[in-house]
């Protein structure tokens, strides 16, 4: 009888959240990452670090004029840096679809011209559609009840962003987006400066000293934004692979690997690092389960999955009674089994449906994080592994 403990993944997300921001280069992730393989070393795997080259970004100053008054606002990491200020006239695209933004060109919106307003709460989304049009900027509005600020990145794909961009809170938002709706000419100006430049990351990684052939991941990012100590997003994916990697080598399962990833939030560095490092042992890879923003009070459970296993994982979750709120095949592309799911790794991402809306933001922190529903995730995951590998162990290997 497996013995995981919500209340055990619980203390470990305060203690990793105790560090501060684990924003990229600060020494809150440092020490997360020490803490980490320590854990991980403790519950007797063996632990090395794999380096993996990203590209930093870090801001020195930004701010945003609507009509000549300054608003509170946050960076959209990877944007372009807008050392001479944009000056335009704002546009409002919704979600930055491409029906919105047909809709305002068949208004004569000159979007070569306007600086977009969007409240895709997927800002990366919304970046690359208001880059795409060839809009002058972007500002991103939060969806949330006060003025809080969620950040985000512009992009996912590891190319720096062309235009500039920023994130404002939902109560400036809404005096904005009635304005623009109704036709009136609202003007800002936006200026960001900062640099970018490459940098070392560092991937986690603790196997089973007597690992041996094929393996399958057990994955979550340990990094964070730099604007909070984000429980939900991630201290509670690396504390529960952390909590199911001690179930397994109680149990004496040796087919695993956990693999923390950094500079997941910058645009999944670290996976990439990682799937390029191991290019040629790819095809020893059964399976990767990644976790990345589960257990809050307001979450559900999602399952996004790779199509050759989603019936596989909804007969487990029967058998289980755990009722999944959300299925999403193929997982949805904002996290690290993006790369191995794309070049054919069997790929689940256990997440919340982006059912709360505090990720990103100040808000995230231990307390909204509930022990029962991080151990569901728990026990999901660690079933997940014991049937993929049980499965696997009667497949015959792939070639990929
Ligand atoms: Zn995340």
């Amino acid at each position: 009888m497996q013995s995981i403990s919500g209340e055990e993944i619980y203390s470990l997300i305060e203690t990793i959240c105790s560090f501060g921001s684990r924003y990229m280069g600060t020494n809150g992730l440092a020490q997360a990452r020490d803490y980490i393989l320590s854990r991980l070393e403790e519950i007797g795997l063996q632990v090395k670090t794999e380096s993996f080259s990203y590209l930093s970004y870090e801001t020195k100053s930004v701010s945003l004029h609507v009509d000549g008054r300054r608003l509170d606002c946050e960076p959209l990491a990877n944007a372009a840096f807008a050392k001479k200020p944009v000056t335009a006239p704002l546009a409002y695209c919704g979600v930055g679809t491409q029906e919105e933004i047909a809709r305002l060109k068949t208004q004569g919106i000159d979007l070569t011209e306007s600086i977009l307003v969007s409240d895709n709460m997927r800002s990366f989304l919304a970046y690359t559609a208001a880059e795409a049009t060839g809009a002058l900027g972007l500002i991103s509005v939060t969806t949330l009840q006060d003025n809080t600020i969620r950040c985000g990145s512009g992009r996912l794909d590891r190319k720096p962003g062309s235009i500039p961009s920023v994130c404002i809170g939902g109560e400036d938002g809404r005096k904005i987006i009635p304005r623009l709706r109704s036709g009136e000419h609202v003007e800002a100006t936006l200026q960001t400066d900062g640099r970018t430049e490459w940098k070392q990351g560092q991937n986690l990684i603790g196997r089973p000293p007597n690992l041996a052939g094929p393996r399958i991941l057990l994955s979550a990012h340990y990094d964070s934004l730099w604007n909070g100590i984000h429980a939900m997003d991630n201290a509670a994916g690396v504390a529960t692979i952390m909590e199911v990697a001690r179930e397994l080598t109680r149990s004496k399962e040796t087919g695993f690997e956990c693999v923390l990833f950094s500079g997941e939030e910058l645009g999944l560095w670290g996976s990439a690092g990682y799937v390029e490092r191991h290019q040629q042992d790819l095809s020893d890879i059964n399976a990767v389960i990644n976790l990345d923003t589960v257990g809050s009070d307001q979450s559900k459970v999602e399952v996004g999955v790779t199509a050759d296993i989603r019936p596989f994982c909804q007969t487990i979750t029967e058998q289980m009674g755990v009722v999944v709120d959300c299925w999403n095949t193929p997982p949805r592309p904002g996290s690290d089994q993006r790369l191995f799911a794309e070049r054919g790794v069997p790929s689940i991402w256990i997440a919340n449906c982006g059912s709360d809306l505090r990720y990103h933001t100040p808000l995230d922190v231990p307390s909204i994080m509930r022990p029962e529903r991080l151990e569901v995730t728990a026990r999901l995951t660690f079933e997940f592994f014991k049937q993929l590998r049980t499965r696997s162990i009667q497949e015959k290997p792939r070639k990929r």
